[in-house]
C-alpha cells in the first residue's frame, strides 16, 4: 500500500517504538515528522536519513510533549497532519506512597496529556482533508495492572478511553482512533530498567528477561518495532477504515492470561 501524499507525525520518535513506527510509515511512502524534546544534530540528521533512504519528505520538530502550548505547535509547525501517532512516554517505578509527584506530573503529562493536546490541534487538519487516522501507542498496562507503576498505568488506561472518545467524535468521517498496546519491546526505555531488575532479583541479564519481564509474555518473545510499525501501517490502511475506538495488542498472549 501506498501512503504517499500523506504527513505523518510521531511524537517521541528520535528512537525505541516511535523510530521504528516513523520507519515502517516512511517506507509505506509517508511524509514523516519526526519529534523529541532534545533538538539535537543527531535528530536532524535521522530524520534527513529517513528521508534519504525512503526518498520521502522528513523533518525533525523539536517540542516537549510535556508543555501544552509545545505538544499544540508540533502539529501547527509541521503544518499537515493526516496521520498523528501518539507515542511519547516515559516510565518511573516505585511504591505509591513513595512515588515521587514530580514524576506523577511528568509521566500523566507526557504519556497521557500530550496526546489529548496533539489531537485536539490535528483534528481540524484531518476534517480539512477529509482523512485521518490517530494511533495511539498505550500498552499492555492499558489492559492490565502491575505494581509500582501507578502513574504509567493510570497513563495508559486513560489513553485507551482518550482513544475510544476520539474514535466516537469522528465515527461518522473518515477518520479513526486506534490504541495499540504493545507487551515488552527491547527498547531503550526497557532496556533502563534491566540493571535496576538484575539487582533487585540476584539474576543475570537472560533471567531477568525470561523470568521477570517476560513472565506475562507467554510467547517468552519480546514484540518488535517492526511488528509494531507494521500494525501502524496497517491501521492507516483501506481495510482498516471500519476499525476505530478498539486496541490491538502486540504482547505475545499476555492480555489473554
Ligand atoms: P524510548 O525511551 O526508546 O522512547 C521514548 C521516546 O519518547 C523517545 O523518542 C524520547 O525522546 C521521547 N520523549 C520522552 N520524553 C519526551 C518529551 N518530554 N517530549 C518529547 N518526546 C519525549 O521508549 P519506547 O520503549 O520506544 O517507548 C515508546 C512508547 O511505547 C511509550 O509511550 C511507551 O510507554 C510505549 N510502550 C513501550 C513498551 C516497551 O516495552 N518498550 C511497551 C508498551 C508500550
Amino acid at each position: 500500500m501506498s501512503l504517499s501524499g500523506k504527513t505523518a507525525i510521531i511524537t517521541g520518535s528520535n528512537s525505541g517504538i516511535g523510530l521504528g513506527i516513523a520507519r515502517s510509515l516512511a517506507e509505506a511512502g509517508a511524509d514523516v515528522v519526526l519529534n523529541s524534546f532534545t533538538d539535537s544534530t543527531e535528530d536532524h540528521e535521522l530524520a534527513a536519513g529517513l528521508g534519504r533512504e525512503f526518498g520521502v519528505n522528513a523533518r525533525y520538530i523539536k517540542a516537549d510533549m510535556s508543555k501544552q502550548a509545545e505538544c499544540r505547535a508540533l502539529v501547527e509547525q509541521a503544518g499537515a497532519c493526516d496521520i498523528l501517532v501518539n507515542n511519547a512516554g516515559i516510565q518511573h517505578v516505585a511504591p505509591i506512597e513513595d512515588f515521587p509527584v514530580e514524576k506523577w506530573d511528568a509521566i500523566i503529562a507526557i504519556n497521557l496529556s500530550s496526546a489529548f493536546h496533539t489531537t485536539a490541534a490535528a483534528l481540524p487538519m484531518m476534517r480539512k482533508a477529509g482523512w485521518g487516522r490517530v494511533v495511539n501507542i498505550a500498552s499492555a498496562h492499558g489492559l492490565t495492572a502491575s505494581p509500582y507503576k501507578a502513574a504509567y498505568i493510570a497513563a495508559k488506561h486513560g489513553i485507551v478511553g482518550l482513544s475510544k472518545t476520539t474514535a466516537l467524535e469522528t465515527a461518522e468521517e473518515p477518520i479513526t482512533c486506534n490504541a495499540i498496546c504493545p507487551g515488552y519491546v527491547l527498547t531503550p526505555l526497557v532496556e533502563a530498567q534491566i540493571p535496576d531488575t538484575m539487582k533487585k532479583y540476584d539474576m543475570g541479564r537472560d533471567e531477568v528477561i525470561r523470568k521477570v519481564m517476560l513472565d506475562r509474555q507467554p510467547s517468552k518473545e519480546f514484540a518488535t518495532v517492526e511488528q509494531i510499525g507494521g500494525t501502524t501501517v496497517f491501521l492507516c490502511s483501506a481495510a482498516a477504515d471500519q476499525i476505530t475506538g478498539t486496541t490491538i495488542s502486540i504482547d505475545g498472549g499476555w492480555t489473554a492470561l
